[in-house]
C-alpha cells in the first residue's frame, strides 16, 4: 500500500482537551478525528488498528465456542421496563419517539435483548449451553466524555451473553469467557491486572474487570505480591484492631458547636482529629432510612452500603429525612439514641474499634465528646450490622498484607448474572425431568476502542506511538529517502512487493517528502518495523531495518532486506 494514496492526515497541533498522551497522539497520528462531544470517525490508520483486534476478539470468542450474531441498536423502552432498568440507565440514554410514538433508546448495553431472543428460541435443555456474542455499536450519554475514545459517547463492544442450565454450566462458561480474556488481551500485546468488582446495577454474582494500569482512570486496590486485586468499591479492608482506651472514658458531653457542621470545621473549632470523629451519615435505602457510621477520615462506600443493607437503591437522604430521623439540622447527626428510630444502623469496623469518639448530638449545633461505641450505641442487635462500608485508603491491609493503589481503565469485564433477565423475559427450559427452569446467564463486554487507546496509553515515546505488531494499522513501513533517486525507488518498491506477496502487512512511504518528515511520521504512527531504503546505503549494498522501539537501525544487505524483515517480524509476532 501506498502512502501517498492513502489519507493520514498527521498533524502537530493538538486541541488542549486531549489531556493523555493516547488521545493526543491518536489525532496527531491521523488515527481519529471528533465529530462532536465523545464520537469519533476513525480514518483508514485508526480503523486498520481496530479491525485488527475486532479480528483477534473474533477468533478467540469463536475459538471458545461464542457464535457471532448481530442486534439492532435501536431498542424498545418496554423491554428496559420489564427488567426495571430504565430508571438505573436513563441518566446515560440517547432516546427518541419515532413517527409512530414508540419509544426508543440507542443500545447502551443488550441483555434485554438478548435474552428477549433467546427466550422466543430456546425451549429445552437439549439447546444449552449457548453463547452468543456481536460486536457493535453502542451508545451512552457519558455525563464528562473523557480521555478521547476511552470515555466516549458512541463506542464499539464485543458483547457475549451466555446461557446455561445450571451453576456448573455458568461457571464452565465464565471460566472459558475469562481464559479467552486472557488470550486477547495478551495478543493485543496488553499488560493487565485482573480485578473483583462490584455488580451494582447489574446484578449477579461474580464480577472481574480487566484493567489496564496507566496512571489514569479509576482506582485499582492490590496487595505488592498480586495475589488480592479489587476495585474500589469491593477492595475488603481487614479491620483494625481494638483501640485501647487507656481509663475508662467519662461519660458523654455535650459541647455547643454553632453552625460548625462538616467534620473539618468541628475538628478546627474543638481541635480534635478527623480519625478521632465518628461521621453519621442518613442514607435512604428503598425510600427507608439508614445510618451509616464511618470515622471522620474515612470516605463511605455507597456500592458496598447498598451490597451490606441489601437495598435495591441507596443514596443521600434528602435533608427532610436526615431532620426527620435525627431532629437536628443537617451536620449534628450522631449514633446515639438512633438504632430504633431507623432500618438499619450499619457501622463500619473502623468505628467499632474506636476507643471514643467526637460524634454529632442529633441536636442543632451541638457535638458530643466522649462517645464510647458498645457502650453509648449499640455494636449489635436486630437491625445493627458490623461492616465493611468505606474506601480503602493508604495503610489499609487486606489479609494481613499492605495495599497498595494504583489507576487503570478497564478493557474488560466478565459477569456472572443468574437467572436475572431470563426469569422476568421468559429465557426458559424445560430440564430432563420436564421442569421449566430460568437460564443462568453470563455476560461479557470489551471495549475495542480501548484496547486501541490503551495500546497507545501504555505504548509510546516522545515521538509517537510504538504499538504491538499484532494491532499496529501495517508491520511494516518502507521508507524511501530520496525519492528522486530511480535505483532507491526500484529497490523499495521491490521490498515492499516482495513483502507484500509474502503476506506482510506493508505500507512504502513514496511520498515526495523530506528524509526528516517521513523518519518523523514513521515514528509518529508506530508502525513496528522500518526498513530504510537509501542512495548512500544502497551504493554500500544496504539497507537499513529498525524496530519502532529501538534507538539504532542495523543495516542489512540489500539482498537480504526481505528475508531478515521476516525474520524479525515473526520474532515479533512470537512474543504476542
Ligand atoms: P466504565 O466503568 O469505564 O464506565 P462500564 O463498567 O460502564 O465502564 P461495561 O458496561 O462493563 O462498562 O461495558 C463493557 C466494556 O465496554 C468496558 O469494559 C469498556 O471496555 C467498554 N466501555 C464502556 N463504556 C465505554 C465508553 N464510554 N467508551 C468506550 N468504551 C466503553
Ligand atoms: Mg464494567
Amino acid at each position: 500500500m501506498r502512502y501517498s494514496q492513502l489519507l493520514i492526515p498527521t498533524v502537530k497541533e493538538v486541541p488542549a482537551e486531549a489531556e493523555i498522551a493516547s488521545h493526543r497522539l491518536m489525532i496527531r497520528a491521523g488515527f481519529i478525528r471528533k465529530l462532536a462531544s465523545g464520537t469519533y470517525s476513525y480514518l483508514p490508520l485508526g480503523w486498520r488498528s481496530m479491525r485488527k483486534i475486532i479480528e483477534i476478539v473474533r477468533a478467540e470468542m469463536n475459538a471458545a465456542g461464542a457464535q457471532e450474531i448481530i442486534m439492532p441498536i435501536v431498542q424498545p423502552v418496554e423491554l428496559w421496563r420489564q427488567t426495571g432498568r430504565d430508571e438505573v440507565y436513563q441518566e446515560i440514554w440517547g432516546q427518541f419517539t419515532d413517527h409512530h410514538g414508540r419509544e426508543n433508546v440507542l443500545a447502551p448495553t443488550a441483555e434485554e435483548v438478548v435474552t428477549a431472543l433467546v427466550a422466543g428460541e430456546i425451549s429445552s435443555y437439549r439447546q444449552l449451553p449457548l453463547n452468543l456474542y456481536q460486536i457493535q455499536t453502542k451508545f451512552r450519554d457519558e455525563f464528562r466524555p473523557q480521555y478521547g475514545v476511552i470515555r466516549s459517547r458512541e463506542f464499539l463492544m464485543k458483547d457475549a451473553y451466555s446461557f446455561d442450565v445450571d451453576a456448573a454450566g455458568l461457571d464452565e462458561s465464565y471460566r472459558k469467557m475469562y481464559a479467552a480474556y486472557r488470550r486477547i488481551f495478551a495478543r493485543c500485546g496488553l499488560e493487565y491486572v485482573v480485578v473483583e468488582a462490584e455488580s451494582g446495577g447489574m446484578g449477579g454474582t461474580d464480577t472481574e474487570e480487566f484493567m489496564v494500569p496507566c496512571g489514569v482512570g479509576d482506582t485499582i486496590v492490590a496487595t505488592a505480591d498480586g495475589s488480592y486485586a479489587a476495585n474500589i468499591d469491593r477492595a475488603e479492608v481487614d479491620p483494625p484492631p481494638k483501640a485501647d482506651a487507656g481509663a475508662e472514658p467519662g461519660p458523654p458531653e455535650e459541647v455547643h458547636t454553632p453552625g460548625f457542621g462538616s467534620i473539618e470545621a468541628v475538628c478546627n473549632f474543638l481541635g480534635t482529629e478527623p480519625r478521632e470523629m465518628i461521621k453519621t451519615l442518613v442514607y435512604s435505602a428503598d425510600g427507608k432510612p439508614a445510618v451509616a457510621l464511618v470515622r471522620g477520615d474515612h470516605e463511605s462506600n455507597e456500592a458496598k452500603l447498598t451490597r451490606a443493607v441489601g437495598a435495591e437503591r441507596l443514596a443521600l437522604a434528602e435533608p427532610e429525612m436526615i431532620e426527620k430521623v435525627t431532629g437536628a439540622g443537617v451536620g449534628f447527626a450522631g449514633p446515639m439514641g438512633l438504632a430504633g428510630k431507623v432500618h438499619k444502623l450499619i457501622i463500619d469496623r473502623a468505628v467499632a474499634a474506636m476507643a471514643v469518639g467526637v460524634a454529632g448530638a442529633n441536636k442543632t449545633d451541638y457535638h458530643v465528646r466522649n462517645v464510647v461505641p458498645g457502650r453509648d450505641f449499640p455494636l449489635a442487635g436486630e437491625n445493627v450490622l458490623l461492616a465493611d462500608v468505606r474506601n480503602a485508603v493508604e495503610g489499609d491491609t487486606h489479609g494481613g498484607k499492605p495495599l497498595k493503589f494504583s489507576s487503570g481503565v478497564e478493557v474488560g469485564h466478565v459477569f456472572k448474572l443468574g437467572p436475572k433477565y431470563s426469569k422476568v423475559l421468559g429465557a426458559n427450559f424445560l430440564d430432563e425431568s420436564g421442569a421449566e427452569k430460568p437460564c443462568l446467564m453470563g455476560c461479557y463486554g470489551i471495549g475495542i476502542n480501548r484496547i486501541l487507546a490503551m495500546a497507545i496509553e501504555t505504548g509510546h515515546d516522545e515521538h509517537g506511538c510504538i504499538l504491538p505488531v499484532s494491532i499496529a494499522p501495517f508491520e511494516v513501513i518502507v521508507l524511501i529517502l530520496n525519492s528522486d533517486n530511480p535505483a532507491v525507488v526500484a529497490a523499495a518498491e521491490r521490498i515492499h512487493d516482495e513483502l507484500a506477496a509474502a503476506g506482510v502487512d506493508v505500507l512504502l512511504d513514496d511520498r515526495e517528502a523530506r528524509a526528516g518528515v517521513k523518519f518523523n511520521d514513521a515514528d509518529l504512527i508506530g508502525i513496528p518495523l522500518r526498513v530504510t531504503v537509501g542512495a548512500r546505503g544502497l551504493k554500500q549494498g544496504n539497507v537499513e531495518i529498525k524496530r519502532r522501539a529501538d534507538a539504532k537501525p542495523t543495516a542489512v544487505p540489500t539482498a537480504d532486506a526481505v528475508a531478515e524483515t521476516r525474520k524479525v517480524l515473526s520474532q515479533m509476532k512470537e512474543r504476542l
